[in-house]
């Protein structure tokens, strides 16, 4: 999923015990976090979760019995933005109801619309008691305090880095979250993309300092995380400080990454083609670890809108860019992002894109219908698109996209492949993973664990889904 699309994601339960003098009880004060849109949204989320637990609090997978109810929420396009405002209307009326029944709830909104939008957000729904920014959460003990006494704004974009005030999650708060960890090493962009509110409500790119981010992939891994994604608005431009002082490359970074014992997988997401470095290709070569999957935004395949949209490159750019990574690692599948109806786009230069989509052949791919929005400079062009034109070629690239999708998933037929064998299947003795290309694997479980990566023959694809059978060691000859 790329780093900004608007869906909610699933939560998690953990308990806390208070003792005064001798006498053990349990105090619960419960939280009900709630991430829309992407993988940093995700991360954030966790991270504020490990914060409150430190509080006291528990997480509950619903808002109905939440002392704390946080939105954390997306701004990229008008839709997202919508959502959270809905929502806040049905978390007034909860409130409402819970203080009849002598219940104190409070409402946080953090993420992209606290950054973007800040007090207009208490204007519109005064039942908000607090709203942080996505640079400011590492306050949020404090804040939540000072909300006590009065509805509270923090939307600053501090010098200090946030990750230094974050406690580590707990052991037992990453084994609940899975195999497989997300790990922000980049945030911000200063690209500034024509139709994009990142850089407006992340700032400017900051990346952490490696051993900060090593120590924290330490400890994922210690506590059974295999499969680690780098993420960053534009993680590919990474330059955090080294322990030797110098600025390390992302590829630098992900070899690091690689020498961490437990760590069999390493992604990151998302990148610029601008900032692919000849070092970053090489390591798809050369590093063991780093899956074949690398997801390359492109968004249009017209030049005269991609300079448009200040992308800094051309589709030609482009094109040689993914060639040059394929002759690097011939078994790489791209995926990419896609915004049609940009102001001004013809017929013409619509079909540049499906032509682009067609030629490359992406294994999957997000597309967008262009949302104008507030303060970015495409929002101002008077050439906007008609909605019907727009969601007309929406479709049609949608279908090309799923073309692909749907060919890269059946030419797996018949292959073996490495899957990491991560929760269990849909079906009884069914277990449930990933290949390197992040497909989803249903396989019949046989004699293994969740943990362990095995070879599989992958025996059909369905929608969805790749379906095999796992072999053991020795047949993979036959
Ligand atoms: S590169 Fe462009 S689209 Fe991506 S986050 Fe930066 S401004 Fe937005």
């Amino acid at each position: 999923m790329p780093l900004c699309a608007g869906q909610p994601f699933p939560r998690r339960a953990i308990r806390v015990k208070e003792t005064v003098g001798s006498v053990q009880f349990a105090a619960m004060k419960t939280v009900h976090i709630k991430s829309f849109g992407c993988q940093m949204n995700v991360y954030d989320g966790q991270r504020m979760a490990d914060l409150l637990s430190e509080q006291g609090y528990s997480e509950t997978p619903t808002p109905e019995g939440a002392d704390l109810i946080l939105l954390n929420t997306c701004h990229i396009r008008a839709r997202a933005v919508q959502k959270v405002y809905t929502e806040l209307g049905k978390l007034r009326d909860l409130k409402t109801s819970r203080k009849a029944a002598g219940q104190d709830t409070r409402i946080v909104v953090a993420g992209c619309v606290a950054q973007a939008e800040g007090a207009e957000i208490q204007r519109r729904q005064p039942a908000v008691d607090l709203v942080v920014g996505p640079q400011a959460y590492h306050r949020l003990p404090a804040l939540l305090e000072e909300a006590r006494r009065r509805r509270v704004v923090d939307t600053d974009l501090p010098v200090d880095d946030k990750f230094g005030h974050l406690p580590a999650p707990k052991p037992a708060a990453i084994a609940a979250r899975g195999l497989s960890a997300f790990v922000t090493v980049q945030e911000g962009c200063d690209k500034f993309c024509a139709f994009c509110v990142v850089p407006y409500t992340r700032g400017a790119e900051f990346s952490r300092p490696v051993v900060q981010v090593l120590a924290e992939i330490e400890r994922l891994a210690r506590a059974g995380v295999q499969d680690v994604t780098l993420i960053g608005q534009n993680v590919n431009a990474y330059h955090g400080e080294g322990p030797d002082g110098g600025a390390w490359s992302l590829a630098r970074l992900a070899g690091a990454v690689g020498g961490i014992e437990g760590v069999r997988r390493i992604r990151y997401t998302t990148s610029h083609p601008r900032d692919m470095g000849e070092d970053l290709i090489a390591a798809h070569r050369d590093l063991p670890q780093l899956m074949p999957f690398l997801h390359l935004p492109v968004q249009a395949g017209s030049d005269r809108i991609l300079t448009a949209m200040n992308r800094g490159h051309s589709a030609e750019d482009y094109r040689r860019l993914v060639a040059r990574i394929r002759a690097a690692r011939p078994d790489i599948a791209l995926s990419s992002d896609f915004i049609v109806g940009f102001p001004g786009e013809s017929e013409a230069e619509f079909e540049e894109t499906i032509a682009l989509v067609d030629e490359i052949g992406f294994a999957s791919s997000y597309s967008f219908a262009y949302s104008p929005r507030p303060g970015t400079p495409a929002a101002e062009r008077k050439d906007q698109l008609a909605p019907e034109i727009v969601s007309a070629r929406l479709h049609r690239l949608q279908a090309r996209i799923e073309h692909h999708r749907q060919a890269f998933n059946h030419a797996m037929v018949g292959r073996v492949v490495e899957v990491l064998l991560e929760r269990a299947g849909r079906h009884p003795g069914q277990l449930a993973g990933r290949t390197p290309w992040l497909q989803a694997v249903q396989i019949e479980g046989g004699a293994h664990r969740i943990g362990e990566c095995v070879p599989v023959r992958i025996e059909r694809a369905g929608s969805n889904s790749l379906f095999g059978r796992s072999l053991r060691a020795g047949d993979l000859a036959a």
